[in-house]
């Protein structure tokens, strides 16, 4: 009867679905495919390369998935969550029920659903024969936005008809987010296998193991081929492929310092020519996405670490024995780059690895106390949280702390995740510099709890390039972080530190469409924090500038370290300013626009709530309400870095709050 049921099993579909900034939701998804595949017949797909259509006819749906940013699916998940909002949509309006229910939908989709009432009609139907359950990936410094992403998925399914057949799983970044996830997973093939009575007991007591399991490493799967020809396809088409994206390149006009050579913090302004490729133009607001390299000392280093004696400088293709035995070009890593090359454009040597990566490693150690060290580590239980908060080892530190380790290329090649784009925020208009594009990018340097330096990839490179060297990279819209379109509106920017770089686009924009017009504009005023005046007021004498063309109404500085002043930051000048600010929010219908760290980006909502009380004599229930509802209305913009401020202070204040 157990052969019986396996093989009824195995004819109920499971869909797992995923959708990733940085590759782990794909790695949990693969996860979860090799448990349901003991019961079910599971497939998984990337949200972006999944047919929408199909929801309405699946038994059995899997999401995992990460949040980008505040509260925005990643780049994959985009257009999945556009779908949901526009079903959610008919489905309301079908109901009579305009009102939304989530706080994470945004208010131009109100519009849509008003205006749109009788095309959505008859478009939105319930999912009613779906059972699901989602696991949402997520970082507690996001506060109430922790999971956002996740979070609306689970509950747009649930308001679809479908039935949620386990709650919502959810892994913080920052804490045991791998052992949340392993729970979440055995509680879902074990609901998945109830709801569809399939009793696969025997297995069951193996889906630890297999989650935690992966197949060994045999170096004989794997070849490095020397090929004698130069890269037959330059970076940009290779990174175009393995990223699924049309990248484009723009070449570096200068790096200049903004802080003074006494500050403790680097920033600087990158400005790039894009020439008139119009692939790369962009909107005041927008971001640049750039593909970045590794720090070559760190190459170098990791090169002379490997065992199987490859020349770095010798184009190679990495080849891989396939199911039927032949050697087949593994495109994980593009063919044909030099060892060099692929560790310092295709993969990521700096992010702690995975338990599942030092898995890999354990069969390479020759040492036994080190193998078996290594697979403690590897159950990714407390031993690996504290070495990774403590510590922040990249590859070349595991080399290191277990120097038994034998290391091929190939298998770094093969397993390492890969190198990531980071997001700027544009600090340039296109109506000011039509072929260029300028960034603000605050160099990452910190020391870890260990007393290692590290420095952070992307903002390193860009700080170590020359002129006339060039960048990969491509523009990404933010729709929901643009200046009004009526130009009498009034706005407030705030952005501390590096928060300030979009708010540059906006400047330059106003400066031009000043120049170009005698509408009656609307008042902007800025709102910029830093440590000390002089040392770290970037932007300084440019917003002098536009203060005395009346571009910028008023710039008020919050100081956090003016020797003999107070500290500051900008909620403080924001609340003393309480009169104004209301005035350009409430009788002007002003917007409000909050760009940098995320613990700021609060800060400053609870600033503006407290506004609300203390000037306005709303009463705290309302004025709650009210800042919900201008970030609903679009009329309160927020462009979340993530964290950057008090990095290592906030980051362990929310892991002792995660492991409550
Ligand atoms: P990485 O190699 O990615 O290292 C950064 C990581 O190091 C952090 O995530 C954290 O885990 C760790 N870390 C950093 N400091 C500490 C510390 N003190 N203690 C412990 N760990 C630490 N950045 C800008 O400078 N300007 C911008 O305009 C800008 N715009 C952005 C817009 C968006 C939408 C987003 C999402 C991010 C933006 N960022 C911006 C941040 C930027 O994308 C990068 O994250 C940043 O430059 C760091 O990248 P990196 O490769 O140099 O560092
Ligand atoms: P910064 O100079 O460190 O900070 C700007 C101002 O914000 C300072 O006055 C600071 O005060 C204040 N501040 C700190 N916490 C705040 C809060 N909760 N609310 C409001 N204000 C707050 O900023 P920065 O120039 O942007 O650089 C920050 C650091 O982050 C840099 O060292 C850079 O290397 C790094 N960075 C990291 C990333 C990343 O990791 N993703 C991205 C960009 C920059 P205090 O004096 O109290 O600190």
């Amino acid at each position: 009867t157990e052969l019986m049921a396996k093989a009824l099993a195995k004819r109920i579909k499971a869909t797992i679905l995923y959708s990733t900034e940085t590759g782990t939701s794909e790695r949990y998804g693969k996860m979860l495919k090799k448990l349901l595949d003991l019961a079910f017949d599971a497939k998984i797909y990337c949200l972006e390369n999944y047919d929408f259509n199909n929801l309405d006819y699946e038994n059995l749906v899997f999401v995992v998935t990460s949040t980008f940013g505040n509260a925005d699916p990643p780049h994959n998940g985009e257009e999945f969550d556009k779908h949901l909002r526009h079903r959610l949509h008919s489905y309301h309006v079908q109901n009579q029920e305009l009102v939304y229910f989530t706080i994470f939908l945004q208010t131009d989709n109100i519009n849509c659903c008003r205006e749109d009432y009788n095309a959505l009609n008859d478009y939105g139907t319930r999912i009613l024969n779906v059972k699901y359950s989602v696991f949402a990936l997520g970082s507690r410094v996001y506060g109430d936005n922790f999971c956002a992403f996740g979070r609306f998925i689970d509950a747009s399914l649930h308001k679809m008809g479908a039935e949620r057949i386990c709650p919502l799983g959810e892994g913080d970044e920052l804490c045991g987010q791998e052992e949340s996830f392993k729970i979440w997973a055995d509680n879902a093939l074990r609901t998945a296998c109830n709801t569809f009575s399939i009793d696969l007991n025997s297995d069951f007591k193996t889906t630890n193991t297999l989650l935690t399991t992966v197949p060994a490493w045999s170096e004989s799967n794997y070849r490095l081929v020397h090929k004698e020809k130069k890269p037959i396809k330059p970076l940009i088409e290779a990174l175009s492929k393995i990223h699924s994206k049309k990248i484009q390149s723009a070449t570096v006009i200068s790096v200049t310092s903004l802080q003074s050579t006494t500050s403790l913090h680097y920033t600087i302004l990158v400005k790039l020519d894009k020439g008139n490729n119009s692939s790369l133009n962009y909107a005041a607001g927008d971001h640049l996405s750039i593909f970045p390299g590794n720090d070559p000392e760190i190459v170098d280093a990791l090169l002379t670490k490997l065992t199987d004696g490859q020349s770095p400088d010798t184009p190679i293709q990495m080849e891989y024995l396939n199911n039927e035995k032949n050697w087949t070009v593994d495109n994980h890593i593009p063919p044909i780059f030099t060892l060099r090359e692929a560790f310092s454009r295709f993969v990521d040597i700096s992010t702690p690895p995975t338990p599942q990566f030092l898995q890999y490693l354990v069969n390479q150690a020759k040492d036994e106390k080190e193998k078996s060290h290594l697979e403690e580590l590897a159950k990714g239980q407390d031993e690996y949280e504290d070495w990774k908060f403590y510590e922040n080892p990249n590859i070349l530190d595991v080399i290191d702390k277990f120097p038994s380790l034998q290391i091929q290329s190939t298998l770094l090649l093969s397993k390492l995740p890969r190198l990531k784009q980071r997001y700027y925020s544009i600090s340039s208009s296109m109506a000011m510099f039509p072929n260029e594009i300028h960034i603000t990018v605050g160099v990452v340097q910190y020391y870890t709890k260990s007393g290692k330096l590290c420095r952070g990839v992307c903002s390193n490179w860009l700080n170590s390039l020359k002129e006339g060297a060039t960048i990969h990279c491509f523009t990404k819209a933010a729709p929901s972080f643009q200046m009004p379109s009526n130009n009498s509106i009034p706005i407030i920017m705030v952005g501390p530190g590096t928060g300030i770089a979009p708010f540059r686009s906006f400047w330059q924009q106003r400066a031009i469409e000043e120049d170009n017009s005698s509408n009656n504009f609307g008042d902007m005023v800025l709102y910029f924090g830093c440590r000390t005046p002089v040392k770290d007021d970037i932007y300084r004498e440019e917003l002098e500038d536009c203060v005395n063309k009346k571009v910028i109404k008023e710039v008020y500085k919050a100081y956090s370290r003016a020797p003999d002043e107070p500290k500051q930051y900008v909620q403080d000048i924001l609340s003393q300013n309480g009169n104004e600010v209301l005035a350009m929010l409430l009788d002007d219908d002003g917007h409000i626009y909050v760009c940098g760290d995320v613990s700021m980006a609060a800060g400053v909502t609870r600033a503006i709530q407290n506004i609300l009380i203390d000037y306005g004599q709303f009463s705290q229930e309302d004025a709650l309400e009210m800042t919900k509802n201008l970030k609903k209305n679009g009329r309160y913009h927020e462009d979340i870095f993530g964290l950057t401020l008090r990095t290592a202070e906030v980051t362990e204040k929310n892991r002792r709050a995660s492991q409550r």
